[in-house]
Parts: structure tokens; sequence; C-alpha cells
């Protein structure tokens, strides 16, 4: 089989960016320069990218990246692709890498929980007395997410902080240890859980992303697929076993596959099968379904009566259940 032709790159790096504005101007010209897609963030305390391309793009913007001395040292996750994972290319100027808005904030080079590599995580995981948090949203746990660990029900990552003040009974005089996508969410957040007061806080190295590449762990102790921010959606991790553990928000079967409610209002992201998206008409709630911007009412051409028809079976299979 022949090689994959395009690759999917992750990376981040805390480092203070002197006239971000500027830097980002430039890093835009850059990248459309070199034909790359994706996303980067810019700020003043660094640099927060995913971008996809061929191999000679991401290796030519690799070797650039690697001649500054600013990014000498950035880790770049590299994922195989079919494709370009991004319709197109958007660098940002933002206040933050992650929105997490704290009061008082943090300097990950200054204040971080201590690094695991993946194998001393693997062996963290089997740990009785560990606790394993994880610092991602309820949508990306419900896709796949390390066996045992707590799933703080967030939408968003500025929320966690306050999750974890609400439940400090769980995790109070704990070994916790917390992970995320690529590390970058845990380098501030496990920061800001030593700060609060916990004592024993360790995050794993490189994220998701890197411990399903460890040669020896294998993603090992993961379940179902890791949820990533570009087209692909989901990607595997663990390489030894697959455990489905997403479930269909109608029926509760499992499922990978995930779609946005159909009313723009809402936009939740749900998990159904192909069968149930038509059946409750790709939407979440009644609400929804009804709503006169409903999406999925247009795009099937669907007549008044159509609809009626459909909320009758919905609420017929109600009934029956
Ligand atoms: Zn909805």
């Amino acid at each position: 089989m022949e090689d994959k032709q395009y690759r999917v790159l992750l990376y981040y790096k805390y480092v203070t960016i002197e006239n971000p504005e500027e830097f980002t101007k430039e890093h835009k010209e850059l990248c459309n320069s070199l034909g790359l897609k994706g996303r980067i963030l810019i700020a003043t305390e660094g640099i927060n990218g995913t971008v996809s391309g061929t191999v000679e793009q991401t290796n030519q913007y690799m070797d650039i990246m690697k001649n500054d001395a600013r990014f000498a040292d950035m880790v770049f996750k590299i994922d195989k692709a079919d494709e370009h994972a991004f319709p197109k290319m958007k660098v940002r100027h933002r206040p933050e890498l992650v929105t997490l808005r704290l009061e008082d904030d943090i300097n990950p080079n200054e204040l971080t929980g201590e690094y695991l590599e993946p194998k001393e995580f693997y062996e963290r995981l089997q740990d009785e007395d560990t606790i394993v948090l994880d610092a991602r949203n309820d949508y990306e746990y419900d896709l796949g997410h390390f066996r045992g660990a707590i799933r703080p029900d967030i939408e968003n990552f500025r929320d966690l902080p306050n999750w974890v003040r609400d439940n400090k009974d769980k995790l109070s005089g704990k070994k916790i240890i917390t992970y995320c996508t690529g590390g970058i969410r845990c380098e501030k957040f496990s920061g800001w859980l030593v700060k609060e007061g916990f004592e024993d806080v360790a995050q794993l190295h490189g994220g998701i992303v890197t411990y399903g590449q460890d040669p020896e762990v294998q993603g090992q102790l993961w379940d179902g697929q890791l949820y990533v921010f570009d087209e692909r959606i989901g990607v595997p991790v663990n390489q030894k076993e697959h455990v489905v553990v997403g479930k269909d928000y109608f029926t509760g079967e499992p499922c990978e596959r995930y779609v946005n409610c159909a009313n723009p209002f809402c936009n939740k992201k749900i998990l159904a099968s192909e069968e149930n998206e038509h059946k409750y008409m790709r939407s979440c709630s009644h609400e929804c379904r009804v709503h006169p911007n409903n999406r999925y009412i247009v795009e099937h051409e669907l007549t008044e009566e159509d609809v009626a028809e459909r909320l009758k079976q919905i609420e017929e299979e109600a009934v029956k259940n």
C-alpha cells in the first residue's frame, strides 16, 4: 500500500511573542505561501496550531519554525492523512492560547503539574490511589476517554475551574493525573490545580495524541476514539483493541458518529446513527425540531405534512418505550 501523502501537525509552545499582531500577519502569509490549511492561534504567551498539508509542505513549515529560536524545541505531533483536514487557513491573534480566563493567569513555564511520559501515565492509570481527570469538554469525553477517567460535565474549558471547586470532595487529598488532546490545556489547568492547593498533580506530556503513537504503550487503556477539531472529527488511539464507548443520543446504542443539531441556534453535538439522524430530523429536542430555522427540514425539502408525520412517529416511539 502506498504511504499517505498528507500530514496533520499539532503543536504548541508557551513562549513570549513580542508584537503578536504583526507576527500573526506574517505567519498567515507564510502558511498561505506554503499551501497549508488549518487553524493557528497566536498570543503574547505563545502559539497553538494544527495544520494539514502534503508531506513536503509540512516539512518545509517545520524546518522554518525550527530555525526560529523561539520555536526551535517545539514538539510537532504528526499524523498521516489522505487529504487536507481543514477547509481553509486561519491564523488568529487571541488574548489566550486556550480560553481559561483566570483571575490570575498562569505561566506554565513557571507553574505546572508534573509531566508524565506515556509509559509513566499508563502505569499511573492502573494505580488505585490515583484519580484520572479528563480536562476536555463533555462531547470530547463522550466519544472516547481513558478507562475510569472522571468526566467533568462542561461544554467549555473555561468552566473547568468552577467544576473543580464544586467537586472538591471528589478530588481533595488524592493523587490527580489529568490529560487532554495534545497537552496544551493541561499545562495551564494542572498549574491551576497546584495553585488551588492540590498537592499531587501530574499531566500527560504530549497529550493523548502522543500516547496513541507511543511504540510501547500503543494507546492501551484508551476506549473509543479521540475527538479532534478538524474534518476527521474522530481518530483512533488504542492500537491493541477498539472498545466503542459512544452512545447514540436517541437510543443509547453504540455509536461514534457525531452530527450537529439542525437548529442553528442550538448546534449541539449529538452522536447519532444515520437512521436516527433522519428519524429525529437531526434535532436534539422537540423545540429544535420545530424551530423555524431547522436546517434539516430545509435540506430535505420537507413539507409541513412531512414534518407532522415525523413528529407523530417520534411521539409513538416515545410512548412505546
Ligand atoms: Zn438542539
